[in-house]
């Protein structure tokens, strides 16, 4: 378990679930402690969005 103090994370309400972004190459892309992965893309804020839908979104069957 490792945080990149230099990348916020994501305001999340649950402890559960930690996202951050990652950078690849020219994309980005959001990860979350869960193990969810969002799909790369090309801004940061994208990512970001994809995270909040990840932590917003009901914790169904995956
Ligand atoms: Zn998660």
């Amino acid at each position: 378990m490792y945080q990149d103090p230099s990348d916020s994370p994501v305001h999340s309400p649950s402890p559960e679930h930690t996202t951050t972004t990652v950078e690849r190459g020219s994309f980005c892309l959001a990860r979350c402690s869960c193990g969810w992965s969002g799909a790369a893309r090309r801004s940061r804020d994208r990512a970001r969005t994809d995270a909040q839908e990840h932590l917003g979104a009901p914790e169904e069957r995956g």
